[in-house]
Order: structure tokens, then sequence, then C-alpha cells
């Protein structure tokens, strides 16, 4: 059985929870800007950029970095 997964990856259901980002552009890279934007708030499926105008949405899916030693605590996956 094969899929189009990425491996080792996440797939991310987004459930409106609180989100904080630095928001980076295609444009900021055009003039040299470091990011053009930022947003704290609940649930964020798209973004706008306030420079360009241009939309993105958000991946359900992002590929994971393997790592010997984590800074962050991390969690244990559940077998489905
Ligand atoms: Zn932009």
């Amino acid at each position: 059985m094969s899929d189009s997964w990425t491996r080792p990856s996440v797939y991310i259901q987004w459930k409106g929870t609180d989100v904080c980002i630095d928001f980076h552009c295609l444009c900021d890279t055009e003039d040299d800007v470091a990011g053009v934007g930022h947003f704290d708030g609940y649930g964020m499926y798209a973004i706008r950029c306030p420079r360009c105008g241009r939309v993105y949405e958000l991946p359900t899916e992002l590929p994971l970095t393997l790592v010997e030693n984590s800074q962050f605590e991390p969690v244990d996956a559940l077998r489905s």
C-alpha cells in the first residue's frame, strides 16, 4: 500500500487553536526586508501579506527533523 506522505512528517488538523507566527513572504526577499508580519490569534488557516496582498494557506503536512537531543520535551505519539 503506498501513499504520498513525506516521511518523517506530521499531519496537522487545525482546530482553531491559539497561534503565534512570524510571517515571511516572497516580497520580503524582493527588497531585503526581514519579515513582513506577525499574527497572534485564534485559528489561522490562511494569511494575507500586508505589503503585497499575496494570500497563503497553511499546510496540513509538515516534515520533521530527526534530532538526537531535543531542546523540547517530546510528546509520545499514540498508535491508532
Ligand atoms: Zn508580500
